[in-house]
């Protein structure tokens, strides 16, 4: 769970990141042209993910974009100099302090159209940070009563503000949190740049750092719009499975040797009718996150409606059953908590009078019927094989629902 869930979304990241720092020295050796060069890609790769952000329609990663190669800007620009300046410092303060701040309020902005009004809004709310930065540049003296509260240490390897390490950190366990509850590849990305831009202030004197880390984040960028696109075309939205399209990709290379079940959601329609349709969704997330967890090596996918389809690779048939036994079971025993209105509202105003007055609330179950079938010399492509766990599903049907069959 805890690979799954927030290990493994960071790894593609995490080696983007870690693989620009092990190049870091060989690139310090290349000639002057070549590093003159080299201080135009953070920028170079901005243009291409701020591109594909709009190609995709990703505002949030445009914002993050956008900001990271201002502050990368503001770096070649204002931070050449040593830190014991204090125009410079003045700049390292506000960047290393606002930068994370500005980060973790982006992650909090709902995803919208980059062309919208959200749009224009997100930018005015992180262009004000930029405001009170500039503005804090030209009055540095309100900056050092802040200063006093905040007193630099010159610690043996960094100058880092510790209010700006811990604003670092907390903005890492929040980012770290939202990927665990929402499992997006933007909340990923976040942690390990938050990760980088940390990195990257501790080792601030060193060659390239900045150029090396501020590349490799917009690479990241790159890499999370990216995968967000490619999980939203192979996932079902409402269940959170990977859908037909996902099924139809795993089909092409399934093995000799595999196993696949269709299972469909008994008397749904009247369940629909009898309860509603939002109830009928949030069944269907139910029942689909009950198929996510089945045993035995099962992959489940949506098919489409309320028929779900799981294959099994390099299985026997027979050491298959007892997994989509326990799922079916599982379902058929799990109470779920609705409210029920006596009659679905027709108006607005009735709907209103009736969730004033709304029922106790009652626990309802639902259960599957299951058809399986295995590849064999008969059924050999698995189209086939598919259709004979169809034909297994309507004889489970047809046997009274809430069962399995194989076919023979
Ligand atoms: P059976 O036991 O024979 O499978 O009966 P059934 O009513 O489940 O089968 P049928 O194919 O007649 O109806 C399927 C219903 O599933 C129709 C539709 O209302 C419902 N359904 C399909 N997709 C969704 C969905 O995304 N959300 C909701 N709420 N209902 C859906
Ligand atoms: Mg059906
Ligand atoms: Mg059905």
């Amino acid at each position: 769970m805890l690979f799954s869930r927030l290990l493994s979304p960071l790894i593609i990241p995490l080696v983007i990141v870690f693989s620009a720092l092990w190049l870091r020295a060989t690139i310090a050796q290349l000639p002057e042209t070549y590093l003159l060069l080299i201080g135009y890609l953070p920028h170079v790769l901005l243009v291409v993910s701020g591109f594909l952000c709009l190609q995709f329609n990703q505002l949030r990663s445009l914002l993050i974009t956008i900001t990271l190669s201002i502050s990368c800007l503001i770096i070649q620009l204002y931070l050449q100099n040593s830190l014991q300046e204090n125009t410079t410092l003045i700049v390292f303060i506000l960047l290393t302090t606002m930068l994370p701040v500005l980060l973790l309020l982006i992650s909090w902005f709902p995803e919208r159209g980059v062309l919208s009004v959200y749009g224009l809004l997100y930018f005015a709310i992180i262009c004000l940070p930029l405001a009170l930065a500039i503005y804090l540049y030209q009055n540095p003296s309100l900056l050092t009563t802040a200063v006093l509260y905040f007193p630099i240490r010159e610690w043996e390897f960094s100058v880092l503000s510790p209010l700006a390490v811990i604003i670092f950190l907390f903005s890492m366990i929040h980012q770290l949190g939202r990927l665990w509850l929402y499992q997006q590849p933007i909340d990923a990305a976040l942690s390990v740049i938050l990760l980088s831009l940390l990195i990257n202030f501790v080792l601030f004197d060193q060659t390239l750092i900045s150029i090396v880390i501020f590349s490799a984040l917009q690479l990241i960028i790159i890499w999370a719009v990216l995968k967000q696109s490619h999980d939203m075309a192979y996932r079902d939205e409402l269940t959170g499975l990977p859908g037909r399209r996902a099924l139809n990709e795993a089909l092409k290379s399934p093995g000799r040797k595999y196993v696949l079940a269709m299972m469909d959601i008994d008397h749904f329609k009247n369940f629909n009718d009898k309860y509603g349709h939002d109830i009928g969704d949030d069944v269907l997330k139910i029942v689909a996150s009950k198929m996510a967890q089945i045993s035995g090596g099962g992959r489940a996918y949506r098919y489409g409606g309320e028929e779900f389809t799981v294959l099994f690779k390099g299985k026997e048939l027979e050491s298959c059953i007892p997994h989509l036994e326990a799922v079916r079971a599982e379902i058929a025993s799990y109470l779920i908590s609705i409210r029920e209105n006596k009659t679905r509202p027709k108006s607005g105003k009735e709907g209103k009078q009736q969730r004033g007055k709304q029922s106790k609330p009652k626990s309802i179950s639902v259960t599957i019927s299951i058809g399986v079938a295995k590849r064999t010399a008969n059924l050999l492509t698995p189209e086939q094989v598919l259709k004979a766990a169809d034909n297994a599903l309507y004889k489970a049907k047809n046997a009274g629902r809430n069962c399995l069959i194989a076919a023979k």
